[in-house]
Parts: C-alpha cells; sequence; structure tokens
C-alpha cells in the first residue's frame, strides 16, 4: 500500500466504490467520472504505479486482469464488445498513478 495512493485506499477498503468485482489480488469498480454508460476499472491491489513499472513477477496478475475484462464486460451487460485502455505515464494521459485497466463500453466508441 502506498501513503496517498487513491486506488490503494479504494482496494484497502478505505474509500468507497461502487465495486464490481473483488478477489485476493485484484478489484474492479466504477469510473467516479464515467466516459461512457458503462466504464469501470480493474486494478490490482498492489500498488503497481504503471505498466513501466510492471515486471516479469507481475506477468500472471495482468494476464488475470486481461481475462477477467470479458467477463466483468459481459457481466455488466456488455455483450456486443468494449473498449480497453490502460493510459501510462504522464505522457499517457495517466492521471492516478496506480495501474488501472479502463473498460468502457455501452456507446458507439470513436474509432482510434
Ligand atoms: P487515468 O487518467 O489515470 O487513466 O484514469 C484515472 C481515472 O480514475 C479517471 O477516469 C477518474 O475519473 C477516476 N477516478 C479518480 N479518482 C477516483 C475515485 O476516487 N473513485 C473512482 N471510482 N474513480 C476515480
Ligand atoms: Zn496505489
Amino acid at each position: 500500500m502506498s501513503d496517498n495512493c487513491i486506488f490503494c485506499k479504494i482496494a484497502a477498503g478505505e474509500i468507497p466504490c461502487k465495486k464490481v468485482y473483488e478477489d485476493a489480488e485484484v478489484i474492479a469498480f466504477h469510473d467516479i467520472h464515467p466516459a461512457a454508460p458503462v466504464h469501470f476499472m480493474i486494478i490490482p491491489k498492489e500498488h503497481v504505479v504503471s505498466l513501466f513499472d510492471a515486471h516479469a513477477r507481475h506477468e500472471a496478475l495482468l494476464g488475470r486482469i486481461l481475462l477477467l475484462a470479458p467477463i466483468l464486460a459481459k457481466e455488466q451487460g456488455l455483450d456486443d464488445g468494449f473498449r480497453t485502455i490502460i493510459n501510462t505515464g504522464a505522457g499517457g494521459g495517466q492521471e492516478v498513478f496506480h495501474l488501472h485497466v479502463h473498460i468502457l463500453g455501452g456507446n458507439k466508441p470513436r474509432p482510434m
């Protein structure tokens, strides 16, 4: 747990969230400012700052998060598909420096 990390506090249950899923290693919760009709994030409970800070020992954890994405997306009604975004570093638009995978859907996304 990193001091003053909002997502660590959410993972620890110290700050409330609209929870989608939780197990020993990850938690998923709705974004406080949704950018789509359905917008939630999947995060590791471990404080990993970003993909820049992910290492070989995180391989299984990252795989688990990606494999959870379609399961949780379907549970949230996104049978049609969803967009996955990982912002990395200030140059990638990251604002919360605890690794998170955005899952968005329920509208027609802008073409990339
Ligand atoms: P980033 O730009 O770092 O990829 O995304 C951070 C996301 O976290 C933003 O979409 C923002 O709305 C969301 N966020 C920031 N603070 C909170 C919070 O306290 N609770 C929740 N549920 N989402 C948050
Ligand atoms: Zn953190």
